[in-house]
C-alpha cells in the first residue's frame, strides 16, 4: 500500500527541533554553561506548556470537564502556543475523534493499534486525514468561544512570539539571549512535545486495564510523572467528562491540582466528577471478567463460575443499596433532616458492603492464584 505524501513543514519541524536540542543545547552547555536562571525557566515553561495542553486543550477545551474564566483561557491558548501542537480548536477536534473511534485504524487519528511510532508521532507527519483536516463540525460549541477562536486565527504569530521573542526577551534581561532560547525554547519545546504524545502512544500500551478493556488505554503512575498526571488513561477513556485521571488522592495529577486550585480562586467552575458507585461498578465487572477468564481453565468451571456470578451479584446489590442510602442521606443532611437512625441504617449498608467486597477480593484471588 502506498504510503500518503509527508508533510514535509511538520517532518522539518519535528526533525531540526531534535536535532537542535541534541546537538547545539549540549554544546552550548559544554562551551558556555547555562545558570539557575535558565533551568528554572526551562522547568516553568515546561509545566506552563503542558498544563496548557492537559488543563486547558484537554480536559477543558476537549471534554468540557469544568468551566473556566477567560483569563484562564487566555493564559492557556497562550500556552497552548507555546506547546507548539496546533490550535485548541484543531487538537480538540481530532481528540474528540480519538475518544469516539479509539483504536479504530480507519478513524482514530492516533490509533493505537497502528503501532507505537504512528500513536507518538507518525501520525502527524503524513496525511493520512487530510479529508478530515478543516472539518470542526465536532467542535462547534468551541467556535462560541472567542479566546479559541482568536488563537486559531493567530496560531502561527502567537506560536513564534511565545517560542521565540518571549524566550529572547527573558535571555536579555539574563543577559544571555542563547542559552535562555536553548533552554526555555529549544529543549523545553521537544521535551514537552514527546512527554505529552507519550499520551497517545506508551499510555496506549503500558500499564494496566482496571476499568476496561474494551480498548488499549492504560493506566500508569510512571507515565503519570512524564505527562502532567494524564498517565491514568484508562481511567480516562472510560470516564473521559471527570476532570481527574488519578482519582485517588495519592496519585499525581498536577492537572487535577491545577483545576483545584483554580476552582479555590473562583477562575474555575463546574467541575464534573463521574459517581462513585459508577467507577467501583466498573473495577468491580473487570475483576468479574478476569476471574472468569481464568475460572474457565479449572476442571470444576462451572460450579465455580456459579459461585463466582453469586458472589459478584451479591457485592453489587450491596453496593448499589450502600451508595443509594448515602445518596438519601446527603439529600437529607441538605434538608436539615439527618436523623441518627438513618446515620446508622448507612453505615450499617456500608459494613454490609465492605465485608461483601472483603470476600469477593478472597475469593478472586483465590483463583488468581497459578493453576496446577
Ligand atoms: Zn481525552
Ligand atoms: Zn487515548
Amino acid at each position: 500500500m502506498n504510503k500518503p505524501p509527508l508533510i514535509w513543514t511538520n517532518v522539518s519541524l519535528f526533525a531540526i527541533t531534535f536535532l537542535g536540542a541534541a546537538i547545539f543545547v549540549p554544546w552550548y552547555g559544554i562551551l558556555q554553561g547555562y545558570g539557575l536562571t535558565e533551568w528554572v525557566a526551562f522547568v516553568g515553561f515546561a509545566f506552563a506548556s503542558g498544563l496548557s495542553i492537559t488543563a486547558g486543550y484537554h480536559r477543558l477545551w476537549s471534554h468540557k470537564t469544568y468551566k473556566a474564566s477567560s483569563p484562564v483561557r487566555f493564559i492557556f491558548a497562550l500556552g497552548g502556543a507555546l506547546a507548539l501542537q496546533n490550535s485548541a480548536l484543531h487538537w480538540s477536534s481530532d481528540h474528540r475523534v480519538h475518544h469516539k473511534h479509539v483504536d479504530n485504524n480507519d478513524k482514530d487519528p492516533y490509533s493505537a493499534k497502528m503501532g507505537f511510532w504512528y500513536s507518538h508521532i507518525g501520525w502527524m507527519l503524513r496525511e493520512y486525514q487530510s479529508q478530515r483536516y478543516h472539518d470542526y463540525k465536532n467542535v462547534r460549541d468551541l467556535q462560541n468561544d472567542k479566546i479559541v477562536m482568536w488563537q486559531h486565527k493567530y496560531y502561527l504569530a502567537l506560536a513564534l512570539l511565545m517560542n521565540i521573542v518571549l524566550p529572547a526577551f527573558l535571555g536579555w534581561l539574563n543577559g544571555d539571549i542563547l542559552g535562555m532560547l536553548l533552554m526555555a525554547g529549544l529543549l523545553r519545546l521537544v521535551v514537552v512535545h514527546h512527554c505529552t504524545f507519550f499520551i497517545n502512544s506508551l499510555a496506549h500500551v503500558w500499564g494496566s486495564q482496571p476499568y476496561t478493556d474494551k480498548n488499549t488505554a492504560r493506566d500508569n503512575g510512571i507515565i503519570a510523572l512524564l505527562t502532567y498526571g494524564e498517565g491514568y488513561h484508562n481511567f480516562h477513556h472510560i470516564f473521559e467528562n471527570d476532570y481527574r485521571n488519578g482519582i485517588r488522592w495519592w496519585q499525581y495529577d498536577p492537572t487535577k491540582w491545577l483545576i483545584n486550585a483554580l476552582n479555590w480562586c473562583g477562575l474555575a467552575k463546574d467541575l464534573r466528577v463521574t459517581p462513585q458507585e459508577r467507577i467501583e461498578s466498573a473495577k468491580l465487572q473487570m475483576q468479574l471478567k478476569r476471574t472468569q477468564s481464568r475460572v474457565a481453565n479449572l476442571t470444576n468451571c462451572d460450579e465455580a463460575l456459579e459461585k463466582l456470578q453469586a458472589e459478584y451479584e451479591l457485592l453489587k446489590s450491596h453496593l448499589t443499596d450502600y451508595y443509594k442510602a448515602k445518596k438519601e442521606l446527603l439529600e437529607a443532611k441538605r434538608k436539615q433532616l439527618a436523623s441518627k437512625q438513618l446515620m446508622l441504617q448507612v453505615e450499617e449498608m456500608k459494613q454490609r458492603f465492605l465485608a461483601q467486597q472483603k470476600n469477593w477480593q478472597m475469593l478472586t484471588s483465590t483463583y488468581a492464584q497459578p493453576i496446577k
